[in-house]
């Protein structure tokens, strides 16, 4: 049979429980053999803003799923050095596994946003994580997709990548919100500062 994939795109910058719970949450909920952390190399959705250098975030990610088995990460997206489109990335996965894109609850109304976004429904079934706790329905646009729209039930972690450079902005102590190998790692390199 198949293996079931999870994509997490991203920008992870930096990474964090947030990200982390979550995609421990699905992996069980989901049935899935693996998920794959996928840093966007430019985000087509955060293109215009400024976001630390995609070695530094790949870094953090590798030592926040350093020993669980189930996770992996990948530089396919930023190997390529151009803006990175899930599709391209499904199409790259798609050969050897059944996929789930995996994303957050705000990504949904604006799924039409995305490049080719039938398409990533063609290839891939959707995984939307909670984030705020509202309540979040599949807008009509998505209605002939329906069965392939999955919402988990993953506990609410509030906890974003903007709060932690704002947090590390202000001089204030991020422990706890990152694993404490990323937490050493910002420290080091004086990222965010
Ligand atoms: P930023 O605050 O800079 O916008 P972010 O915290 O949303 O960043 P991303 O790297 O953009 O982090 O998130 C990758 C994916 O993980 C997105 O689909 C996002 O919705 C989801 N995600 C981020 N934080 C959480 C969280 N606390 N709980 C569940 N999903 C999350």
């Amino acid at each position: 049979m198949r293996k079931r994939y999870g994509i997490f795109g991203g920008t992870f910058d930096p990474v964090h429980v947030g990200h982390l719970i979550s995609a421990q949450y699905i992996l069980t909920e989901f049935s899935l053999d693996r998920i794959i952390f996928m840093p966007a190399y430019i985000p087509p959705h955060k293109a215009g803003k400024k976001r630390l250098s995609s070695n530094h975030r790949l870094i953090m990610v590798k030592k926040a799923i350093k020993g669980n088995k189930h996770f992996t990460v990948s530089n396919f997206e930023i190997e390529k050095r151009t803006r990175s489109y899930t599709i391209h990335t499904l199409e790259h996965y798609l050969k050897e596994s059944r996929l789930f894109l995996i994303i957050g609850d705000e990504w949904l109304n604006r799924f039409s946003d995305w490049h080719r976004w039938r398409d990533i429904l063609g290839y891939s079934d959707l995984i939307v994580l909670r984030r705020q706790g509202l309540e979040v329905k599949i807008p009509a646009f998505l209605n002939t997709f329906k069965r392939k729209i999955h919402f988990s039930s993953n506990p609410l972690i509030q906890v974003s990548s903007s709060l932690i450079r704002q947090y590390l902005k202000q001089k204030k102590d991020i422990r706890y919100m990152v694993p404490s190998s990323v937490w050493q790692y910002i420290q080091k390199k004086e990222l965010y500062g």
